[in-house]
């Protein structure tokens, strides 16, 4: 497994415990994430309790009562519904929001730390016919009977498989930051979701760390954005200013905030394919989407299961590759074109679509745990065992 993020490490623990041999080459010099906060739906929080991960989820993260969609500037509910404990009722896990940081480390308990290869960044990797060989950065060269690249956007395993291209700049950046709970009880806020909508714009919030940190995320658009550099400090003062004229709640939520990061957004359009011979590619590196479905980690989770479940059931390893991809393949598309819709979607300015969208929002709801039944009750572990 290439890449110790969120993707390669539940991967790596879904096909350990189905009986691989697997061990984790990641770049870095430890395990971390960058960021703040991640929602957690259902359909992934599934496979990580059937993983034995529940505890320390529960330890770490936050079950939000609800989700609520509400108007840049007045505040006007456009829709509300329940998350908890209607998901677990329905779905058999809950919705959770966690830090990041906290989410890969209640994975990475659950893998050999003896099997994680810290400072191994992959420069270069090739099919061998009968298996897969890797080369690193610091001289080491590995052989395997499958290579996974669970390397992100960026991936080089990828590259090595299908060629380099650089990826797109989504035209749309973040200003993310952590609240202290303390600072903000005067808005009296529930333990729930909330996002606002506005034109060229949106913004999200939502507790972490057991409730001690509000997480936000507020998207603006831009034309271009010329750094290589996915995170980088921002000023409260400038996220305010990209916010001038939002709701109250909204500004002292940014106001709040201790630090400020800004987060360029990259997109790739679907792949074709991501598997040849005995190598083949899970998360961002093969299916990176727009953060607004609050999907892409879930898709990362979901592969991995689909992943073991297929070596597992298929005994040839190149077939099974193949299979896993055609299972995948389909549900992660849907997911990236719906994630580019709603960038559209969220971020109208106000006039006659908007207010069509309001009216549709308000009838149907786009959120709610019933209108997502196709997304959150599937099981990416259930492979009918298929003869090479
Ligand atoms: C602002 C924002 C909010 C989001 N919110 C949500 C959300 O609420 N819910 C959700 O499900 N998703 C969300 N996502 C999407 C989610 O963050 C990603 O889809 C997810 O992190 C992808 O996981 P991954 O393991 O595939 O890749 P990554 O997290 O990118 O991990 C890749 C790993 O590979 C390592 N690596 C890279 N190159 C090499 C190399 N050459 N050699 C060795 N190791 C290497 C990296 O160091 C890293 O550890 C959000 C994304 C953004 C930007």
């Amino acid at each position: 497994m290439i890449g110790g993020g969120i993707g390669g490490l539940t991967a790596a623990v879904a096909l350990l415990q189905a009986g691989f041999d697997v061990h984790v080459y990641e770049q870095a010099p430890e395990l971390t994430e960058v960021g703040g906060g991640i929602n957690m739906a259902p359909n992934a929080t599934r496979v990580l309790c059937r993983l034995g991960l529940a505890e320390g989820l529960d330890r770490e993260g936050v079950r939000p009562l609800g989700t609520h969609q509400r108007r840049w500037q007045d505040g006007r509910t456009l829709q509300r519904a329940p998350l908890n404990p209607l998901c677990k009722e329905l779905y058999g896990a809950p919705h959770m929001t966690i830090h990041r940081a906290d989410l890969l480390s209640v994975i990475a308990a659950a893998f050999p730390v003896e099997r994680v290869h810290l400072g191994h960044r992959l420069v270069g990797a090739a099919d061998r016919g009968g298996g897969a060989e890797a080369w690193f950065d610091n001289g080491v060269r590995i052989t395997a009977d499958v290579l996974v690249g669970a390397d992100g956007i960026h991936s080089a395993v990828r590259a090595a498989l299908f060629g380099e291209e650089p990826p797109d700049f989504a035209g749309c950046v973040a200003y993310r930051g952590l609240v202290p709970a303390e600072r903000i009880v005067a808005l009296g806020l529930e333990l729930g979701n909330q996002s606002w909508v506005g034109p060229g714009g949106h913004f999200v919030h939502y507790f972490v760390t057991r409730g001690r940190q509000l997480n936000f995320v507020g998207w603006t658009e831009h034309d271009e954005w010329n750094r290589e550099d996915w995170t980088d400090r921002a000023t409260v003062t400038r996220a305010l200013a990209a916010f001038a004229g939002w709701h109250e709640q909204v500004r002292t939520i940014i106001a709040a905030a201790g630090t400020c990061f800004i987060w360029a957004l990259f997109d790739r359009d679907p792949l074709p394919r991501w598997s040849a011979g005995r190598t083949t590619l899970l998360g961002d590196a093969c299916h990176p989407m727009y953060p607004f479905m609050g999907q892409g980690a879930a898709m990362a989770i979901e592969d991995g299961a689909a992943l073991a479940a297929c070596l597992r059931a298929i005994a040839d390893l190149s077939a099974a590759l193949r299979h896993y991809e055609k299972l995948r393949l389909p549900r992660v598309t849907r997911l990236q074109e719906m994630s580019r819709a709603n960038k559209t979607r969220f971020h109208l300015r106000d006039g006659p679509a908007q207010q069509a969208r309001d009216a549709e929002w308000a009838k149907t709801g786009d959120r709610s745990p019933d209108a997502l039944r196709w997304l959150y009750e599937y099981d990416p572990a259930a492979v009918e065992p298929v003869t090479a």
